[in-house]
This record gives structure tokens, sequence and C-alpha cells, in this order.
């Protein structure tokens, strides 16, 4: 059994007075493909933001390939860990979210390169020669000198991707990447993405409600209700075999 790459341990998290994860118990193991699943609202983008760092928990440990993220002060209040550890830690997680969130006044290939050269100060010439390189791979590799207002949604959304695999992340999070998509644009978003799980290397979480492409491509599914894991298991047993009623009548809504 490898270590896992990530782990929850207890992890609450509120928001003033609304408990939105109720204690979350969660392992991943490195190149593990986790799909998140379950209603709007019962924490999913909670969950992965805060393995971003860009929400604290309440309380519970957040521990990335050895790390934990933060640790509670005497008061009471969570801070991070160590500047420093953290640092590290974020350039080891990619994000792509919804809504795309580009450099509007830079190229595609300038959107990509600018993390490597200022966050990983990799080398110029090695940031674009990196760059161009994910751009091709995910079918944009004519578009370098684009603006991203000149491109199609599904387009921006594989930028968004080819940004954040130039980072060469160990996880990779996904969140309800293709929602905000014209549904002939989706296709083309969740090809790439199979793509890079079928490399293997890399964990990845995805939030998402196209179940049958969860199915296909993920190792384990999580439903998450009310801000708990209500339901966890390879795909044909979460999405055919489970007995669990809020999840059964989830699932309702895709048939
Ligand atoms: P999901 O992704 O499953 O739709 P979220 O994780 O986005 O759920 O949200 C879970 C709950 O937390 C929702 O009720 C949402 O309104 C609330 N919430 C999320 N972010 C914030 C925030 N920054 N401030 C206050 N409430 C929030």
């Amino acid at each position: 059994m490898s270590e896992p790459i990530v782990r929850y341990q207890d992890v609450h998290k509120s928001f003033g007075d609304t408990e939105v994860l109720k204690g979350i118990d969660l392992d991943i193991k490195p190149a593990e493909k986790v799909a998140v699943i379950g209603p709007s609202g019962s924490g999913k983008t909670t969950i992965i933001r805060m393995l971003m760092t860009l929400e604290e928990p309440t309380s519970g440990d957040i521990i990335v390939d050895g790390t934990n993220l933060w640790h509670m002060e005497k008061n009471g209040s969570m801070v991070p860990a160590n500047e420093k550890h953290l640092r590290q830690v974020r350039g080891d997680i990619g994000m792509v979210f919804q809504h795309f969130n580009l450099f509007p006044h830079m190229s595609i290939l300038e959107n990509c390169m600018t993390a490597p050269i200022n966050v990983q100060k990799v080398e110029k010439q090695n940031a674009k020669k990196r760059s161009i390189e994910m751009l091709e791979k995910v079918g944009l590799g004519d578009k370098l000198d684009s603006y991203p207002d000149q491109l199609s949604g599904g387009q921006k959304q594989r930028v968004a991707m080819a940004r954040a695999l130039v980072m060469r992340p160990k996880i990779m999070l996904f969140d309800e990447v293709t929602s905000a998509l014209d549904p002939e644009l989706v296709g083309e978003v969740l090809e790439v993405i199979r793509d890079i799980a079928q490399e293997g290397e890399m964990a990845m979480v995805l939030v998402t409600h196209e179940m049958e492409f969860a199915r296909d491509i993920a190792d384990r599914i999580l439903f998450l209700d009310d801000g708990v894991i209500a339901e966890q298991g390879p795909p044909m047993e979460v999405l055919e075999n489970s007995t669990n009623e809020r999840l059964q009548s989830f699932l309702h809504r895709f048939r």
C-alpha cells in the first residue's frame, strides 16, 4: 500500500453558524482518480477549495504529501502550517475552475508561461517550450497567440487545463469544469481530461455532474450529502448497486 498523497482527518468547515462539512475522512492515493458527486450545496466545492488552501478548515487535519496544511492556535483559529511548506504544497496542486479564470490581457501562451516563470522560477525559454507542448496536447497548438476572448468556452477551458498542467502538479482538481459550457462543447473538454487521466501519473479529484464520465474514468466515486461522505466505492458499486436512498434519488435525476 502506498502512502496517501492526500489525507483529510475529521475535517469540519463552517461558514458563520452553518456547518457545511461535518467530519470528512478521506485518503487519496497517488495517481488515484476520485470523482465527487452530490446535490448542490452538499460541500463538494468546499472540499477541493480547502485542498488548494483557498479555504481553511474549522477543525481537523488536511495533509498533502506528508505536510499538514494548517495547525490550530491556542485560541482555536487555524493558521497555515508553514509558509514555505505551503508554497511547496500549492505547487503540487493544479486546479481548474468552472469559470476558466484566464488572464484576459495575455495571449494563451503567456497565460500558460506566467506561473512557471514567476512561481517556479523556470527559465523563460524552458517555460515557453513546456507551455507550447502542453497547449499542443490540449489541441490548441495553432492558437498560441490568440487572446482568451477570441476562443470558444471549450477552448478556454482547455487553455485553463494546459495552464495548470504546465506546473507539473502531483494532484489536479477539477471543479465542475463543464458546467458553464454550451452542451456541444462539453465533449471536447471531457476528452482532454480523459487523456490526462489515462496517462495515469497524477492524482485527480473531479467534482462533476457528468455521471457517465465519472463512471468511465474514476477509480472511486464519493457521494457527498449534507456535508458528509454518505457513500463511496468503485463506480459500478456506487452508481448501480448502492442501497442508499438519498443517493438513489440523486441519481434518478440523471436518468
Ligand atoms: P457544492 O459544491 O456541493 O454545491 P459548496 O461547497 O459550494 O457546495 O457549498 C456548500 C455550502 O456552503 C453551501 O450552502 C454554500 O452556500 C456554502 N458556502 C460555500 N462557500 C461559502 C462562503 N464563502 N461563504 C458562505 N457560505 C458558503
